[in-house]
């Protein structure tokens, strides 16, 4: 984004019908890692995430709990959905819900724009829905049930029965977007992305739209459609708004026209409604379309795609408990490759933790420090010209290379691939050390040159792997910084020439980053 313009990044807002599993935790902390990247380099950035709380299922949840579903949202908002940015570390600029005045209001105003614009009509509708999605289904997303449902469609996505509904209902002309649709598909090809996701939604579309029912009578748990109160807007009409209401539309107008487009990341099962539904809306309301829709695979936990329905939803804090957020925000960017499907298991967490961030990264900063401790009474020798070689000038052409091989990674929204660049020069430095072997210059006075570059060069290294990685570990970012005696907070150093940071004269005892964890048989 060196064009000057704005990073406007988001994550679904997150139904409030029950408590977030890691599934919600990887995307919040993937849009993070670029939010933190994009700000740490200067970019105009701006992180929104929030919470998705009318429709449907929430007022039958409310109601089985023996609440009304504000105070529902109210509970689950305050005692899991916040709760969750500070177990894994989010750094958010805003946290918007939509049963917010300044959400509401705009939502209203956006469709009474549509209805003005001619876009809006009444209909009726007849068709299965599933109140899992709240979305009515095609045939072609049903299969049959078995166990209690058998003998009936089922959601292929929650294995429930379906409904079937009719209703007299408002209707959003979306079947007229089909060709300006396909015609943005094809003009930028990173509109929607990955390919597997941009191939699914071109089909799709190609296939033909149908007009969207935007109104429900049969409950009123939503927001009112303006010019009929006996209406309320369909669920994710209303949520998908609140990227453009958070933004500023209707009530901010320069911080809009600042802030948008955005970048959205989602799950790939609902990059349909941002690829498709949400464009059209845009496009008939004479706004920009996203920047770009980003579909994520899936965590899987034994084959099974992660959810609480499906019984093998494993809370963020089960995982941050033992591990801490770091490790956490490390293992789902660097095991899984962003934009595939992955899966979970404690044993690979276990693994790369003792691997990668203990003994890989943990062990080579405590290593350095503690030799310039001994060796140098903590103060940074200073490199000695003459005793630098090839060994040294590869490494810090490794700092500026991968430098800008994981930025270019980030821009391409390939986090992991951002992470793994960054790794070579942990691996680099690793082998740098052993080789060296500064233990044994040490021992030798005609080698107090070779020793003071050597480890002048570790600790210009270690320096610059914490700014690099901050983003993803941000905790022991900051704590390796501040024992290299770093000028102001790592957050602050300029991401896209890491290896020109500033450091201290001396180095301050740094505790493990990443200690030893006697794990227990985890199940
Ligand atoms: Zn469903």
């Amino acid at each position: 984004m060196s064009d000057g313009s704005s990073f406007y990044i988001t994550t679904p807002i997150f139904y409030v019908n029950d408590v977030p599993h890691i599934g919600h935790a990887y995307t919040e902390v993937a849009a993070d890692v670029l939010a933190r990247w994009h700000r740490q380099a200067g970019d105009d950035t701006w992180f929104l995430t929030g919470t998705d709380e009318h429709g449907q299922k929430i007022l039958r949840t409310a109601t089985a709990n023996g609440v009304t579903p504000k105070q529902w949202a109210d509970k689950l908002v305050a005692e899991a959905w916040e709760p969750l940015l500070a177990t894994i570390d989010i750094s958010n600029d805003d946290f918007i819900r939509t049963t917010e005045p300044r959400h509401e209001k705009n939502v209203q105003l956006f469709l009474q724009r549509l209805y003005d614009a001619g876009y809006i009509y009444t209909g009726e509708y007849e068709g299965y829905y599933c109140v899992g999605c709240e979305e009515y289904k095609q045939l072609s997303d049903l299969v049959d049930g078995t166990g209690q449902y058998e003998g009936q469609l089922v959601c292929a996505i929650h294995s429930k029965p379906v409904e079937l509904l009719k209703e007299r209902n408002y209707f959003f002309r979306m079947s007229d977007f089909a060709e300006r649709l396909l015609a943005l598909y094809e003009e930028r090809p990173d509109f929607v992305q990955p390919e597997s996701v941009r191939n699914e939604i071109v089909s799709f579309v190609r296939r033909g739209l149908t007009d969207l029912s935007i109104s429900r009578q049969t409950f009123d748990w939503g927001i009112k459609v303006p010019w009929d109160e006996s209406h309320v807007v369909y669920v994710w009409f209303d949520a998908l708004l609140n990227y453009a209401t958070a933004a500023g539309y209707g009530s901010d107008d320069e911080k809009f026209a600042r802030l948008w487009p955005a970048t959205h990341i989602v799950g790939k099962d609902i990059a349909r409604f941002h690829a498709v539904i949400w464009p059209a809306m845009l496009l008939a309301a004479g706004l920009e379309v996203p920047r770009q829709v980003y579909g994520h695979g899936w965590l899987l936990v034994g084959g099974e795609k992660m959810s609480k329905s499906k019984l093998t939803g494993i809370a963020p804090e089960q995982i941050t408990d033992t591990f801490g957020s770091d490790a956490f925000r490390y293992y789902f960017l660097r095991a899984i490759n962003f934009g595939q499907d992955g899966s979970f298991s404690w044993e690979d967490l276990s693994a790369r933790y003792q691997a990668e961030l203990a003994n890989g990264f943990g062990n080579l900063a405590s290593r350095v420090v503690a030799m310039v401790t001994r060796y140098f009474d903590g103060a940074v020798p200073a490199a000695v010209e003459g005793a630098v070689t090839d060994a040294e000038r590869r490494i810090r052409e490794t700092e500026r290379r991968v430098t800008a091989a994981a930025d270019s990674a980030i821009d391409r929204l390939a986090v992991h691939e951002a992470i793994a660049r960054i790794w070579e020069l942990v691996d680099e430095l690793n082998g740098y050390i052993t080789e060296q072997e500064p233990w044994a210059l040490a021992k030798d006075p005609a080698q107090a040159a070779r020793l003071a570059t050597v480890l002048n060069t570790a600790v210009r290294g270690i320096g610059t792997l914490a700014v690099l990685l901050s983003p993803v570990v941000p905790e022991a970012a900051a704590k390796l910084w501040t024992a290299l005696g770093g000028a102001g907070t790592v957050q602050q150093q300029p991401i896209r020439s890491a290896w020109e940071w500033e450091g201290g004269a001396r180095v301050e005892p740094l505790e493990a980053l990443f200690p030893r964890i006697e794990v227990e048989a985890t199940a």
